[in-house]
């Protein structure tokens, strides 16, 4: 049955910012709407192209090696104009890794490039001449209230990212290392946005997540439409096996 609602995903630089399966989670965001019978567009959003902001309720940019953010940074700088506005605002907005960096207050690229952020996320992120954190990642959520709390995903970066004192983690590290490998954080989020190192891809194999970014975008849209709950036997089969499989690291690095 058809609900009268079309969900627009602005997609930010899909030829840039796409690692390890990061395009996963559109696809998740895509069927799960699909599944609940609304209409879903993507509207992708590359360097210089022209976008309306007020068509967009969901807003997903992934990861990217240095290169490729170094090429998307003054673009994403100038939109951030018009973004920022919208997000203090309530749109949703999930930024991973060369994302999150971005969202942030600046980031230092490995051959000692200060790329400027946008400066929502109170983060700050040097790659220095660290050795890359790399491997599966289990966290717990802190601050929203969705069931399971806990996260799982796959971190690949050389930046290590600092938390200044307006801002929130997202979650805290069972297995892995997260913002820094150091304060045990992952991630960060305020309103309605999330910047995490968690690709793998995070929304296909943590389900409740991926609801709760649909339910902001709903209310974010004043759509007044409930999201039915989904079955999710396949989703969280690869949530628990990944527990399974490192959950009981917890601690360890
Ligand atoms: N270039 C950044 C880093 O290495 C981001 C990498 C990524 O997005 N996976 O930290």
């Amino acid at each position: 049955m058809g609900v009268d609602v079309t969900v627009r995903v602005g997609h930010l630089y899909p030829a840039e910012m796409s690692l390890y399966g990061d395009r996963g989670n559109v696809l998740a965001l895509i069927r799960r709407l699909q599944w609940r019978g609304m209409g879903v567009e993507v509207v992708p959003i590359e360097p210089g192209s022209l976008v309306d902001w007020d068509a967009i309720d969901l807003l997903f940019m992934g990861g990217g090696e240095d290169s490729h953010q170094v090429r998307i940074a003054d673009d994403f700088l100038h939109r951030a104009e018009a973004i920022v506005p919208r997000l203090e605002r309530g749109l949703p907005m999930l930024a991973i890794c060369g994302a999150y960096q971005l969202l942030g207050q600046e980031y230092v690229t490995a051959d000692g490039r200060t790329l400027s952020g946008a400066g929502f996320l109170d983060v700050r992120t040097e790659a220095g001449s660290h050795r890359r954190q790399i491997g599966n990642v289990v966290a717990e959520v802190g601050v929203i209230d969705i069931t399971p709390k806990t996260l799982v995903g796959f971190e690949n970066h050389g930046g290590r990212t600092f938390l200044g004192p307006r801002a929130t983690p997202l979650a805290s590290v069972g297995k892995g290392s997260g913002n820094n490998g150091t304060d045990c954080t992952e991630g960060a989020i305020r309103n309605h946005v999330i910047g995490t190192y968690l690709h793998g891809s995070l929304l296909p194999k943590n389900p409740q997540l991926a609801d709760r970014f649909l339910e902001w975008t709903l209310a974010y849209k004043a759509s007044g439409i409930r999201l039915e709950p989904l079955g999710d036997h396949w989703e969280y089969l690869a949530h628990t096996d990944v527990i399974a499989r490192y959950g009981r690291l917890r601690g360890n690095r």
